[in-house]
């Protein structure tokens, strides 16, 4: 989400303000520390402009605007601007903890700078560095390369995925008599799983990133399709047999979001 305001031949600017839910939120008990004002001169700019995104901000600045005219600028739209970096904190807070009223969401897994494996009950921090070569696990901490960091860390999902998926759903087929062919887990940005006719079982490598409960009812949706290859009422006649609670999880399902990270 960006906020961004225009000041154009204003001498006390007026900012458009964009913010128009802010009103539900409770203050902030945390104030967040703004980040240091970027500069970036835009030759097609036709005014000084202030924008904020995520945990960063910035002014364009036209050409030749002189340093007085950018620096009056900065200290008219200053409690503008500590004002909106507020909200958006405010608002980040509240995303978070709706997040975290879902039990079967892993909120750690919506931030962009660490993983958590809910099966494990761990969390990883990353620590991204252009020092490092390769990718390494130094107790809850990743060391990733800068270069291709998400694709480490997406061969580094598949690795623990590789770990726990084929010994998860042996698991599950033993405990209520399925029966399939081979496992395979593999990178896919799409469908959670699959079972070929011949009873093989392909699952997303990102399952591993899913609540206990979430991930085992994909693993059984696909054991159900070696009795069923088809969605019809036999199938989940079988579904409620194994999973009494998969509309449920289906549904909820649905709403999960990868990390951005997750899609190449
Ligand atoms: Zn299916």
């Amino acid at each position: 989400m960006t906020i961004f305001a225009d000041f154009f031949k204003s001498k006390t600017p007026q900012p458009e303000l964009s913010v128009s839910d802010a009103a539900v939120l409770e203050p902030s008990v945390l104030e967040v520390p703004m980040p240091e004002i970027e500069w970036r001169v835009n030759p097609r700019a036709k005014r000084l402009r202030l924008t904020l995104k995520a945990d960063r901000v910035w002014v364009t600045i036209p050409p030749r605007t002189s340093q007085a005219t950018t620096d009056r600028f900065l200290r008219e739209t200053h409690s503008w601007l500590k004002e909106q970096w507020q909200k958006l904190q405010q608002r980040k807070q509240q995303h978070d903890a709706n997040l975290a009223q879902n039990p079967h969401f892993s909120p750690n897994n919506t931030i962009e700078h660490q993983v958590h494996l809910p099966v494990y009950d761990a969390t990883w921090v990353f620590d991204v560095s252009a020092n490092y070569s390769r990718l390494k696990e130094v107790e809850q901490t990743l060391c990733i390369p800068e270069t291709n960091k998400n694709e480490h860390l997406r061969k580094w999902v598949k690795a623990k995925a590789q770990d726990y998926l084929p010994d998860r759903l042996a698991e599950l087929a033993a405990e209520h008599g399925f029966q399939y062919s081979r496992c395979t887990v593999r990178h896919a940005r799409t469908r959670w799983g699959s079972c070929s006719r011949s009873g093989n079982v392909n699952l997303n490598a990102s399952l591993i990133l899913l609540a206990p409960k979430l991930l085992d009812y994909v693993l059984l949706h696909e054991l159900c399709h070696t009795r069923e290859f088809n969605h019809s009422p036999h199938f989940w006649a079988e579904m409620y047999a194994v999973c009494p609670t998969f509309k449920a999880d289906r549904k909820t399902l649905k709403q999960y979001v990868l990390p951005s990270w997750w899609h190449v």
